[in-house]
């Protein structure tokens, strides 16, 4: 077994990062970190690597979802506002429009189930869960549900 920080067998998805400054240390043949001069260990490495590659997949997954609620969300408003408009199937648009709302609902809430990561993983990520899309997308829902409900009728 190797020593060195750079090892030929590295076959995380994600190349080896310094935890003391997030520099890459791919292809380096030292036990320190040549830019903040730490001693890093192979396998913690490793194991970061692995876990940020899942809070990447988590994050982009929520937020794939929070993209899906934002439709979901639209359509319940354009039933219920729009039967309402037009008086047509009213009784029907607000259950349907009820129901789309609920998993609106649901797909905000997603976002809570997005982990806290080490601080080390949240700077190396590229993108974050959108936390204000969420909260957005949340209050929406909250409204759509609020209009099938107490919309008057007519
Ligand atoms: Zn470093």
């Amino acid at each position: 077994m190797r020593s060195g920080i750079y090892d030929s067998a590295w076959r995380e998805k994600l190349p080896p990062i310094c935890p003391g400054c997030g520099y890459n240390l791919t292809g380096i043949e030292s036990t320190r970190c040549p830019e903040c001069g730490r001693a890093v260990l192979w396998s913690e490495l490793r194991t970061n690597a692995r876990t940020l590659y899942h809070a990447l997949r988590q994050v982009e997954d929520v937020n794939d979802v929070i993209d899906v609620g934002m439709y979901l969300g639209s359509a319940a408003l354009i039933m219920i506002l729009g039967c309402y408009a037009v008086n047509w199937g009213v009784g029907l648009s607000r259950v349907v429009g009820c129901l789309l709302a609920i998993a609106t609902l649901g797909s905000g809430l997603q976002v809570l189930r997005v982990r806290r990561f080490p601080e080390w993983a949240a700077e190396q990520l590229p993108q974050q869960p959108n936390y204000t899309k969420a909260a957005c997308l949340v209050c929406f829902a909250l409204v759509a549900i609020a209009l099938a409900i107490f919309l008057p009728s007519r």
